[in-house]
């Protein structure tokens, strides 16, 4: 591969400055986090540890720690865990932002955050009302307020309304505040056990009726693991006829869903091979870095498609290939993102993994030796060095060695 000016181009330069040995390495583009929460990450544990590790523990914790929240420290918090994605390879990063606060406190320091990182670190804020549009007081006016201040983004908590028919009231406002100012949308849609919430398919028709096609994200949706199958079947064919992109979060969607079963526990997870064979755009994200809903993270999209690998039975050849698609290619449709990929013409945003292949970078969690934004090297990772002492000698591990073979 060769690059000239930020760019991958078709033909090395005679003579090139520099030249990289990959060594047979996976090389992909850059990774792309379309869902994270950088107001709450690193915040584990302030005031108070969640004992139970349920969702709504982490929403009483985080109702106590959401009144210290200053702008100094969103951004310390949020600026080291953007120092961790891009250690990991991560260049594009898509963080909701909680805007049920009348001072906007968190958007104004991410907005602050955006602007200095924009060399490095291209950053979408969603406007996220974390306790509802319509169930909170002067909802709707934060979010037209959120807006107007900069969000790229807006985002609804259908499923958290007080009502149904506040969540779809809350689906439609959402929309047509996106579609007013020409922005996305991404919903955090569904996240319950809850098989009667549908909120899904309301984002499906406001998607056409608007003509947002290529434009609207939907989040988690969890709901669609319990829905009946003829329900689901109609649901994905339509996702698909909307062009919507599905977001994934499999760590923390792991651990909070099925929290009201007894045995047998559900999984609690969408329909991730039912929307990829249905030609959906389904990417995955980490959702939360160490914060009152899940202690565990430090912002790496390979940990999340690991689980994935696991807990959504994505483990067939193909399968864990396509979860290396989920952190780039998927994700970078979901975003937005332009000239990115590996062809030339496109930005050279690159990793280059310690692995010869996707399965390998998997199953290994495998380090990024090398992230590149615009041909420059902007971060490096030396790999472990294993020995052991084996029959008497030192020897040296290399968990490698069968892809070698
Ligand atoms: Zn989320």
């Amino acid at each position: 591969m060769a690059i000239r000016d930020g760019r991958i181009v078709a033909a090395a330069a005679e003579e090139p400055e520099e030249t990289v040995e990959a060594n047979g390495a996976l090389l992909t583009p850059a990774l792309v986090e379309p869902h994270i929460h950088l107001d709450a990450v690193l915040t584990v544990g302030q005031p108070r540890h969640n004992l139970t590790g349920s969702l709504f523990e982490g929403i009483a914790i985080w109702g106590e720690r959401v009144k210290d929240l200053t702008v100094a420290d969103v951004k310390a918090r949020a600026e080291e865990v953007l120092r961790w994605q891009v250690a990991n390879g991560v260049l594009f990063v898509r963080s909701h932002v909680d805007v049920c606060d009348p001072q906007l406190t968190a958007l104004r320091a991410l907005i602050e955050l955006r602007a200095e990182v924009k060399d490095l670190v291209t950053l979408q804020l969603v406007a996220f009302p974390q306790q509802g549009i319509l169930s909170f007081p002067d909802g709707e006016a934060l979010m037209r307020q959120a807006v107007t201040l900069g969000a790229d983004v807006v985002g609804a908590i259908p499923h958290f309304e007080l009502t149904r028919d506040y969540g779809e009231r809350s689906v439609k406002f959402a929309m047509e505040l996106a579609a007013e100012h020409g922005k996305p949308v991404d919903i955090h849609c569904d996240e319950t056990d809850d098989d009667h919430s549908r909120f899904l398919e309301v984002m499906v028709a406001e998607t056409i009726r608007l003509k947002l096609t290529g434009r609207v994200t939907a989040s988690h949706t969890t709901a669609m693991h319990s829905y009946n199958n003829a329900y689901a079947g109609r649901l994905i064919s339509n996702v698909r006829r909307a062009g919507l992109h599905m977001v994934t979060n499999p760590l923390d969607n792991a651990v909070l869903q099925g929290r009201f079963d007894h045995y047998p526990i559900r999984r609690g997870h969408t329909r991730v091979k039912e929307l990829l064979a249905a030609g959906v755009n389904v990417c995955l994200g980490h959702d939360s870095v160490m914060d009152p809903w899940y202690p565990l993270g430090y912002g790496d999209p390979l940990q999340a498609a690991f689980v994935l690998a696991h807990y959504g039975q994505m483990s067939g050849y193909e399968e864990i290939r396509t979860l290396i698609d989920m952190i780039t290619v998927n994700a970078a449709r979901t975003l937005g993102l332009a000239d990115y990929g590996l062809a030339p013409g496109c930005r050279a945003d690159l990793v280059l993994f310690e692995a010869p292949t996707e399965i390998d970078a998997i199953r290994l969690v495998a380090p990024r030796r090398l992230v590149l934004k615009a041909g420059r090297v902007v971060a490096r990772t030396e790999p472990a060095r294993h020995t052991i002492t084996w029959r008497g000698a030192e020897r040296p591990v290399d968990y490698q060695v069968a892809a070698k073979g």
